[in-house]
């Protein structure tokens, strides 16, 4: 089948949550059986988000191949289960990176480079992923990030016009805003929406399909005026009440037809590998997923130990845990702990009730004594304990300090003269001075030890691969002590004898990981550390 081209533009207000209704779609489809794929286009001009502070944009979220993305990605993994890599991810930065450098290199022979139609052109070919055109697509769904109106995504919204006019039936045009609703008026409102329209009408670009973000219900007669004011059919015009669960979002979209919509439009009928009607299209296990969630209502209390208080900083390690705890029938009710806050005489009252903690990842000295208070206290008082990354050396650095006796044990990271460096910058980093893009990034591969209880957790595997970001490593020349006093490197690198896995086995759930696991979890496949953890906890 040729490849149909979906886009996702939003208006109004920013965080309508565009992703998840663009990993909803590709959800649909696959299901459906078709081929997907979803990629991200983010008008800003950093290169990629891996340089960005959380409080701007949310966690970094990086791909196998190793590319430092936006955490829309992770959406788009844990819905579709289908993996993203480096063509997932663009930004006006790369689009301008390739132009200019092609520019510099003379391959424009003396042409005046412009925003149209060298950058649009630029944005178009990776829309229409030129550099991947072995990949047999049925469908590519292109989300661009930001809102109809700015101006810095004015040259995306150009290259989808064009595309829609060259593309013709190929294309497909979702636009999502918002529906407020006014309470002294008792009244839902519209008219952000017809302007938000408007304003996209007015760069060229139809759209096919409206979804409306709404708190509250829409009536037929309130779809119908916004159908007939922005030249939409009625039934492509679908609402998208708040969820208790996102994960319910998917489901709501094709109730009302959102996916049957959108094979209408590229007159498309075809229905693949899915099953129909018994099966709602090959969306049966994610209906038993849902049902598990419903269910699963006893509670665990899980503390979060990071620096950064709101929801999207530590998204995948969220994700990871509730999907963990729905299929250990448990609802997780994550508590954030400000390790800033956290000093000896207040980590018990911090730490009480909760169940078992997480010491998050992280760069740089804030907070980070307040995680090795932490990890003394849950090892001390046996709480399960899972250390990600920065949390994993935290762990490394608190037992050196309180059972090697090494007092002055520290990251190179933090400090870089201490005499006692248990976590150390890696050779091939030394020389590296540009911090974008070249940490030890992606998926290296792990050689678990047998009898730990991380290759319990992992099905007994020996071999593992898992995702990385980072510049430090434990010390090798520490390796020894550590194990002769209970904290043992129970997975290595194999190619470069790096410690990915240390546990103390003597506690009932003490690991910490140099990489990322939170990255890998699925809807349909919780990840097997998260899973053995929230059992732990349990
Ligand atoms: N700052 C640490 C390092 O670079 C940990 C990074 C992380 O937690 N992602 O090694």
């Amino acid at each position: 089948m040729t490849t149909k081209y979906i886009f996702v533009t939003g208006g109004v207000v920013s965080s309508l949550g565009k992703g998840i209704i663009s990993a909803s779609i590709g959800k649909l489809l696959q299901a459906r059986g078709y081929k997907i794929t979803i990629q991200k286009f983010d008008p800003y001009i950093n290169i990629d988000p891996g340089t960005l502070n959380p409080y701007e944009h949310g966690e970094c979220y990086v791909t196998e191949d190793g590319m430092e993305t936006d955490l829309d990605l992770g959406h788009y993994e844990r819905f579709t289960g289908i993996r993203t890599t480096r063509h997932n991810s663009i930004t006006t930065g790369r689009i301008y990176k390739t132009v200019i450098d092609r520019e510099r290199r003379g391959d424009y022979l003396g042409k005046t480079i412009q925003v149209v139609p060298h950058i649009t052109d630029e944005i178009k070919r990776r829309m229409l992923r030129e550099d991947e055109k072995d990949e047999d697509l049925d469908f590519v769904i292109t989300e661009v990030g930001g809102t109809i109106g700015d101006i810095e995504s004015a040259p995306f919204m150009e290259a989808i016009r064009q595309l829609r006019w060259s593309l013709g039936r190929n294309a497909v045009c979702v636009h999502l805003t918002y529906v407020p609703y006014l309470k002294a008026a008792d009244e839902l409102k519209t008219k952000p929406t017809q302007h938000s329209v408007k304003e996209l009408q007015s760069m060229g670009i139809q759209p096919d399909i409206l979804v409306l973000r709404t708190e509250r219900h829409l009536d037929d007669a309130l779809r119908l005026k916004v159908a007939s004011f922005c030249n939409v059919d009625l039934e492509c015009v679908v609402q998208s009440e708040d969820m208790a669960s996102i994960y319910e979002v998917p489901v709501n979209m094709q109730r009302q037809g959102l996916d049957e919509a959108i094979l209408r439009k590229c007159q498309t009928t075809g229905n693949l590998g899915g099953k129909t009607a018994e099966d709602t299209h090959g969306m049966a296990s994610w209906h038993a997923f849902l049902e598990k969630q419903r269910c699963a209502t006893r509670e665990v209390h899980i503390g979060l130990v990071g620096k950064y208080g709101l929801q999207d900083a530590y998204k995948s390690i969220r994700e990871s845990l509730n999907l963990a705890g729905i299929y250990n029938d448990v609802k997780t009710t994550i508590h954030f702990i400000n390790s800033e806050e956290i000093i000896k005489e207040n980590v018990a009252k911090e730490l009480s009730g909760l169940a078992g903690i997480i010491i998050c990842p992280g760069f740089g000295q804030r907070g980070i004594e307040g995680k090795i208070v932490a990890a003394e206290y849950t090892r001390t008082h046996d709480v399960p304990t899972f250390g990600i990354c920065l949390g994993m050396q935290m762990m490394v650095i608190e037992f050196a300090r309180d059972v090697l006796g090494y007092k002055d044990a520290h990251s190179a990271e933090m400090n870089p003269n201490t005499l006692h460096n248990v976590i150390d910058l890696m050779e091939e980093q030394k020389s590296i001075t540009e911090m974008g893009g070249t940490m030890r990034l992606g998926a290296y591969e792990c050689e678990l030890e047998v009898g730990s209880k991380a290759w319990e957790a992992y099905g007994k595997e020996i071999l593992i691969q898992e995702r990385h970001r980072h510049r430090f490593e434990f010390n090798n020349k520490y390796k020894e002590e550590y194990e002769a006093r209970g904290m043992k490197c129970v997975g290595i690198n194999p190619d470069t004898r790096l410690v990915e896995i240390v546990e103390i086995p003597e506690k009932r759930w003490y690991i910490g990981t140099q990489f990322h696991p939170e990255y890998a979890s699925t809807v349909l496949k919780p990840h097997p550390l998260f899973m053995s953890f929230i059992k732990a906890c349990i």
